[in-house]
C-alpha cells in the first residue's frame, strides 16, 4: 500500500470539506485510492489490484448501512467500509462490483467465491468462522426491537418480557438464532424490508435485529415506528472472506486499523450514518 502523503493530504481536505458543505448523511464520500499498490506475488491482494476491481456482497435494503441508491450502487457505512479496503488495493469505487447478499447467502457466496468479501451487518461468531474467515470488527451493534410507534405491546429489550409477542426476523441472521432462544413465536423472511409489512397488518407485533439496522428502517418510514431502548445481544460486525487467506485477513486488519486512526473510518461513518447515530469508538480488531 503506497499512498503518498501530499495525496492522502488532499484526499482528507476533501473529505473535510464535503462535510462541512452539509453532505454528510447522504451517500458517502470517495475514499483515497492507492496509486499502484504492489502486493507479493500469488496473494489475493496481488490478484485483485491486478484485475483492477473487486467483487463485494452487501445488503441493499438496509438504510445507513447497505441501500440500494438511485444509481443502483449501494449507499451506506458497509459500502464506504468496502471502498476504503478496495482503495487500498488501487481500486476505484467505480470499479467495485456491488451483489446482494441477503443474511441467509453470505457463507455460500463467499465459499463459491461468488463475492471476494461481504461487508454486511455481519456479525462474526464461532460458527461461521468454521466455513469463512473475518477480518475485523469494524463495528459492534446490538439486537433489540423495532415495534409500532407508541409502543402498543409495551416491548422492552429484555426478551424474556416477551409474552405471547410475535417477532419477525430474517433466517440465516443471528437475529433469529439469539431470538429462538426466548419464544417460538417468529415470522423469518429473507431480508428486513420484508419484516414491515406483518408489523403494518398486525401479523406481527416487533422486528427484532441489529439495532442499526432498526435505525436505518425507523428512519426511512418516517414516524411510523420506534427502536425499544437497549440490547440485549453484541454483534461485533466483520469482514466476510474465504476461509484460510489468513494474508487476505491481515492486510484488511491492516487497514481497517489504519481506517481508525487517520479520519477514513469516522468519515465513513458521519457521511452515512452520521446524522442518526453518535459516532462510536471504533473497536478493537480481532486477529485470531
Ligand atoms: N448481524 C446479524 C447477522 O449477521 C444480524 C444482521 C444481518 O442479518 O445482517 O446475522
Amino acid at each position: 500500500m503506497k499512498i503518498s502523503k501530499a495525496f492522502s493530504g488532499i484526499a482528507l481536505t476533501a473529505v473535510a470539506a464535503l462535510a462541512l458543505s452539509g453532505c454528510a448523511g447522504g451517500g458517502g464520500s470517495d475514499p483515497e485510492v492507492a496509486d499502484s499498490p504492489e502486493f507479493a506475488e500469488g496473494t489475493t491482494m496481488a490478484a485483485l489490484a491486478d484485475a483492477g476491481t473487486i467483487t463485494v456482497g452487501t445488503k441493499f435494503d438496509q438504510p445507513l448501512f447497505g441501500l440500494s441508491g438511485p444509481d443502483g450502487n449501494p449507499e451506506g457505512f458497509d459500502v464506504e467500509i468496502a471502498k476504503i479496503i478496495a482503495g487500498e488495493l488501487g481500486i476505484a469505487p467505480e470499479n467495485i462490483e456491488w451483489k446482494e447478499t441477503v443474511s441467509q447467502n453470505r457463507e455460500p457466496f463467499i465459499q463459491d467465491g461468488q463475492v471476494d468479501i461481504v461487508v454486511a451487518t455481519y456479525t462474526i461468531n464461532d460458527e461461521r468462522k468454521e466455513v469463512v474467515d473475518f477480518a475485523g470488527p469494524y463495528y459492534v451493534a446490538g439486537q433489540s426491537f423495532l415495534v409500532p410507534s407508541g409502543n402498543p405491546k409495551g416491548i422492552t429489550s429484555d426478551p424474556t418480557t416477551l409474552g405471547d409477542a410475535t417477532v419477525c426476523t430474517v433466517t440465516g441472521s443471528t437475529s433469529e438464532d439469539n431470538i429462538r432462544e426466548y419464544t417460538d413465536n417468529i415470522i423469518t423472511v429473507d431480508k428486513y424490508s420484508d419484516c414491515i409489512e406483518p408489523i403494518r397488518s398486525g401479523q406481527a407485533d416487533a422486528l427484532t435485529t441489529d439495532n442499526v439496522i432498526l435505525a436505518g428502517l425507523v428512519d426511512q418510514n418516517d414516524g411510523e415506528f420506534e427502536v425499544v431502548d437497549g440490547t440485549f445481544t453484541e454483534e461485533p460486525y466483520g469482514i466476510g472472506l474465504s476461509l484460510g487467506d489468513d494474508e487476505f485477513r491481515a492486510f484488511i486488519n491492516d487497514t481497517l486499523e489504519a481506517s481508525f486512526t487517520d479520519g477514513r473510518w469516522e468519515e465513513a461513518w458521519t457521511s452515512t450514518v452520521g446524522d442518526n447515530l453518535a459516532l462510536p469508538e471504533p473497536p478493537t480488531i480481532d486477529r485470531y
